[in-house]
């Protein structure tokens, strides 16, 4: 595509970090790199403690075992989501219960969730969508009703940077997932972080990515020799991942403001349509600090939704349409259940179209609005 959906540019220290890497042939996952991003992330969340992964999924996977939850345990996901928040639960055995979604927010409803806990529920996995924050606190207090036991793990993989009433979003839960896939704000191809909020996770959180050996507390001298001691994953990422990865999280404020600037362009430029119905525009709240990581319009149906995306293909434009809804696909339908009419993720996954959004897409935005405008002009 000439105008692609998204791109990673380098903006820092990219280069100098891996070379440094190649040149001492320090690539073991356990360096220096390593430890820096994880000092940024516990940092930026005020967290327990962050744990690099090598996918957002990783993180995910590593929540669901640090939950040990197995056969006969539900958890409650939204169904407009990526199959990464659902398999890590699956994963376990457990039982995948799907809710709508907020036709606002795109995310998780917290009346929905309501009516899906029961005696069994044990994690409830909102995602926060574009970025958006979820209504942990309303969450937080219906599953409260049930059991003060029940986790709430966030699927943060769009949300680093974005804040609400200044508090980093991903921060509020017991568990959240960071992605750095090439198609994230941050990114270095594909990494993750495990972000612990709750201090009872984090001890865990470290054997569990160590192939459950106790090889971080032998290395910080806390036992005289390390051994197997729980089940566990090989999580960590190389330190050519993370050298990449740390140039990156050096720069996300100006990332951010970059991908926000071309975000606000995309808002101002389509007032007009969204005044004459054609289009919604994303609805951000007063307190919250958009991440920008994704400019979508929601368009009144699904035959002009594909004929919009057709239209822009054929210009060299790149702007793909999001979630099938997991409730209904082949394995959504073996592994779960939905709760309620589905209604809005139904609507929303039929209707949503993204547009290019990247570092320096700028250039290119009058265009790919003009060739929006043109598209509604004749439909
Ligand atoms: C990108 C994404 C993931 C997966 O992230 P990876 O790092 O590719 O594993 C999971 N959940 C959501 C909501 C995502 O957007």
């Amino acid at each position: 595509m000439r105008i692609p959906f998204n791109k990673c540019v380098p903006v820092g220290n990219e280069i100098n970090y891996v070379s440094e890497v190649v040149s001492t042939g320090e690539f073991g996952a356990s360096g220096t790199y390593k430890s820096r991003c994880e000092t940024w992330l516990k940092d930026h969340f005020d967290a327990a403690d962050a744990v690099m992964t090598q996918s957002c999924t990783a993180a995910l996977e590593m929540a669901a075992m640090l939950a040990n939850i197995g056969p006969g345990d539900e958890v409650i996901l939204p169904s407009f989501t990526f199959s990464s928040t659902a398999n890590a639960f699956a994963l376990r055995g457990s039982k995948l219960v799907f809710v709508d979604i907020d036709p606002v927010t795109l995310n998780i409803d917290p009346t929905q969730v309501e009516k899906a806990l029961s005696e069994k529920t044990r994690v409830i996995v909102p995602v926060n969508y574009a970025g958006q924050p979820c209504d942990i606190a309303a969450i937080r207090d219906k599953a409260n009703k049930v059991s003060k036991d029940i986790l709430i793990i966030e699927d943060s993989a769009q949300a680093l940077m974005a804040y609400e009433n200044n508090k980093p979003v991903g921060s509020q839960s017991d568990l959240a997932t960071i992605s750095f896939h090439n198609t994230k704000n941050i990114a270095c191809g594909e990494g993750g972080a495990l972000i612990v909020n709750n201090e009872k996770f984090r001890k865990r959180s470290y054997i569990l990515s160590e192939k459950g050996t106790n090889r971080k507390a032998f290395f910080l001298g806390e036992i005289d020799k390390y051994s197997w001691v729980d089940i566990g994953t090989s999580a960590i990422p190389s330190e050519l991942t993370s050298a990449l990865l740390l140039a990156q999280l050096e720069k996300a404020k100006e990332i951010t403001e970059k991908r926000r600037e071309a975000w606000d362009m995309y808002y101002d430029a389509f007032e007009d349509l969204e005044r004459t119905g054609s289009v919604k525009r994303p609805q951000i709240a007063e307190n919250v600090y958009n991440n920008a990581h994704m400019f979508y319009l929601l368009i009144n149906s699904n035959e002009t939704r594909n004929k919009l995306i057709r239209s822009l293909k054929e210009k060299g434009i790149s702007a793909p349409f999001h979630y099938i809804p997991l409730h209904s696909a082949p394995a959504g339908l073996k592994l779960g259940e939905a709760i309620g009419d589905m209604s809005v993720t139904n609507r929303i996954s039929q209707t949503l179209i993204r547009l290019p959004l990247w570092y320096g897409v700028d250039q290119y935005i009058p265009e790919i609005v003009d060739s929006i405008r043109d598209f509604f002009a004749s439909n």
